[in-house]
């Protein structure tokens, strides 16, 4: 049977941990919606469009797996632009045909801020991820440091929160798919939880 499960949730939650753990248990094959975004925002300031332009719409329009499998796509700056081209209604209508039909005969793991809500409004597991923004920061800069007791690690720390924040702030407050919990969803807090007891926990919502 066709499995569809979507996760949402805020910025640097683990979701991308979270949903390939998932399909790689479930053998399901995965998307990262914010690749998709990501890979837009990199074409558009490679192309030095402006963000509510035709070219851009285009860009989305031709997007393909080639220019979201890079490994050049997360950084701060294409953050910053990634959520920016995800609040134009045209360019989240130019891939949204693209995300549906990614979901084959066994079904998808797909996750990103809309997919509960407007790409799989019918997925038979909703999750939304959710963590402090304190706690996120810490673990994205454990991720990054090369030194664990780096003198500067209170004020980094602060610095990505705030950088964490304010993307969620936009992703929420912007009109076209804000980033929200869908009614149906099960909300995961893993500000107490390491990776494989999420994994753990969210099996057994599927299995239920
Ligand atoms: O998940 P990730 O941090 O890679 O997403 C980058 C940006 O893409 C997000 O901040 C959000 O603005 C946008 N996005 C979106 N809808 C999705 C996935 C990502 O608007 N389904």
């Amino acid at each position: 049977k066709k499995l569809v499960i979507a996760i949402d949730g805020y910025s640097g939650v683990g979701k991308g941990t979270l949903a390939k753990a998932l399909a790689d248990k479930l053998s399901l094959p995965y998307l990262d919606t914010g690749l998709l975004y990501r890979a837009v925002g990199k074409k558009m300031l490679d192309a030095g469009l402006s963000v509510d332009s035709d070219g851009v719409v285009q860009i989305a329009e031709e997007l393909t797996e080639k220019d979201w499998l890079r490994d050049d796509l997360r950084t701060p700056k294409i953050d910053k632009v990634a959520s920016q081209v995800a609040a134009q209604p045209r360019v989240r209508a130019a891939l949204l045909d693209m995300q549906r039909h990614f979901a084959t005969q066994q079904g998808v793991v797909m996750d990103g801020r809309d997919i509960g809500t407007v790409i799989f409004p019918n997925a038979d597991v909703k999750l939304f991820v959710t963590a402090s923004a304190k706690v996120r920061a810490e673990r994205r800069w454990l991720q990054y440091t090369t030194n664990p007791n780096d003198p500067a690690k209170a004020e980094q720390i602060k610095q990505i929160e705030l950088e964490l924040m304010q993307r969620d702030e936009a992703d929420a407050s912007r009109a076209v798919a804000p980033l929200r919990p869908a009614e149906d969803a099960h909300i995961i807090d893993t500000d107490h939880l390491n990776a494989s007891e999420v994994l753990t926990q969210v099996l057994e919502i599927i299995q239920r």
